[in-house]
This record gives structure tokens, C-alpha cells and sequence, in this order.
């Protein structure tokens, strides 16, 4: 079957990366993560992957921590390249070609951030991991993940989540809250739904970049949303 999405890119939390643990790294979430990436791959879709740093740092906590706020940033980028190098050590460990490119130079362990040759590699049907976030203080990964899928003009990002879409209200919270299987930027916005921080939905909206949320945990559930099949929430222009 032709998948619906040529290229994509995937934004998965560092928060996804724990598993059950309350910080840092849990191998086997991470290969079974790199196994769902290789799925698709094998499908011929071209995917880029954005990946946070929140299981190991956040900078925005300078009131918990006294560290300055664009200090910690430049820490919780560095944290992405922590979890951009876990993904690619499974990706190559199940049989996928991958690039790392940081917007921070760190030439010892990742190419820089080169749009053109980040192109060329998801042509060649190699992921390419695009670590420490945009490269700039308050900004998020979410933001750097939009960023990088209208550069790649990817068709579209998809956002890995644990939640299987976006809902009227918290679901963990509230159990009359009902799922959107579609829905449009400007509904988000009037029914004042956080689907990203606003930085990254403006981004999104203005270059009419379709968002998917959807369960990552679910198995097989990437290569039904690159397949088209209906699963998790649509945001759309
Ligand atoms: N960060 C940043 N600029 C960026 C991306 C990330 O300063 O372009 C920092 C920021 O401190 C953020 C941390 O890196 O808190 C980790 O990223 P994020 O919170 O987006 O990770 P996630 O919530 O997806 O795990």
C-alpha cells in the first residue's frame, strides 16, 4: 500500500523516552520507538525526527533550580542531542541508515544543521535527527519541530504523544471529554485547545503544516497515520 505522507516529521517527546522510569533513558522504549520508525521507512517514507529534552532537562524551572533561564535553555538543548543520540545508536541497531544534525555545532558526535543536505538525506531513505532544538533560547522542541518540517517541506508533523488526540478537555481528568478527529487551527484557537505551545501551532498554521496527534504507543499506530488510516486528531488549515 502507498503511504498517504511522503515526508514527515516526527516529534516525540524526551518525556516518551522514560518509559515507566521518572528520568533519563528507557532502552527498550527507545528500540521499540526506532522499530515503528523503521516501519515506515520500509514503506519509502522519508522522515525526519525532533526529539525533547524534558527527561533530562527543562530550562524554563529557573525559580526551582537559580540557574538563568537562557542557560538552562542552552542545557535542555544539549539534553535533545543526549536523546537524538540514543534514537539513532537503536535506529542503526534495527537496520535503519540515520544522520544527526544539532543546531548547536558538535562536530565530534553530529553534522550541523545543514537544510539542503538534510533534504538530500531523507531522499536516500536515511532518518536525520535533528538535535538541539532550533539552537535558540525560549524556544521549544515542538517549535524547532515545526521549524524543520516546513524547511524540509515535510507534508506533515506528527506529533507522538500519550494521548490518542486532542479532546475537548483533559481526558485524564475529565471522562466526559470527547476526541476531535479532525479540526482546524482557528478551532483550536477559539476553543483555546493547547495542542503546542503558540510559537510552534502559529508557526504551523501560517505555512498550512498539518498537525497529527496520535498515541505513539499504541503498536503499529505510526504506520497507520503515515497509511492514511484515521487515527489520533487532525489539525488543519
Ligand atoms: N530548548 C531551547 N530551544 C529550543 C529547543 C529546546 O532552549 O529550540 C530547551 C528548553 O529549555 C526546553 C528544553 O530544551 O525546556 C527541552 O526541550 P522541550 O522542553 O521542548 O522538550 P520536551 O518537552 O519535548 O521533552
Amino acid at each position: 500500500m502507498l503511504p498517504k505522507y511522503k515526508r514527515i516529521l516526527l516529534k516525540l517527546s524526551g518525556e516518551s523516552l522514560m518509559g515507566d522510569k521518572s528520568f533519563g533513558l528507557d532502552p527498550a522504549v527507545i528500540e521499540k520507538y526506532a522499530r515503528d520508525i523503521k516501519e515506515i521507512v520500509d514503506l519509502g517514507v522519508q522522515v525526519a525526527v525532533v526529539i525533547g529534552g524534558g527527561n533530562i532537562y527543562r530550562g524554563m524551572n529557573e525559580g526551582e533550580t537559580g540557574i538563568e533561564r537562557a542557560h538552562g535553555d542552552y542545557m535542555g538543548m544539549l539534553a535533545t542531542v543526549i536523546n537524538g543520540m540514543a534514537m539513532q545508536a537503536m535506529l542503526e541497531k534495527v537496520g535503519v541508515y540515520t544522520r544527526l544534525q544539532s543546531a548547536i555545532k558538535m562536530e565530534q558526535v553530529a553534522e550541523p544543521y545543514i537544510r539542503r543536505r538534510a533534504i538530500r538525506h531523507v531522499e536516500k531513505g536515511r532518518v536525520v535527527i535533528f538535535g538541539a532544538g532550533t539552537g535558540n533560547p525560549y524556544f521549544t522542541t515542538d517549535t524547532a519541530g515545526s521549524l524543520r518540517a516546513i524547511e524540509m517541506q515535510a507534508d506533515v508533523i506528527l506529533k507522538g504523544t500519550r494521548v490518542d488526540g486532542i479532546y475537548t478537555a483533559d481526558p485524564e481528568k475529565d471522562p466526559t471529554a470527547t476526541k476531535f478527529n479532525t479540526i482546524t487551527f482557528q478551532e483550536c484557537i477559539s476553543k483555546n485547545l493547547r495542542v503546542m505551545d503558540m510559537t510552534a501551532f502559529t508557526l504551523c498554521m501560517e505555512n498550512s503544516l498539518p498537525i497529527i496527534v496520535f498515541d505513539m504507543n499504541k503498536p503499529g499506530n505510526l504506520r497507520r497515520v503515515v497509511s492514511g488510516e484515521k487515527v489520533g486528531t487532525l489539525v488543519r488549515g
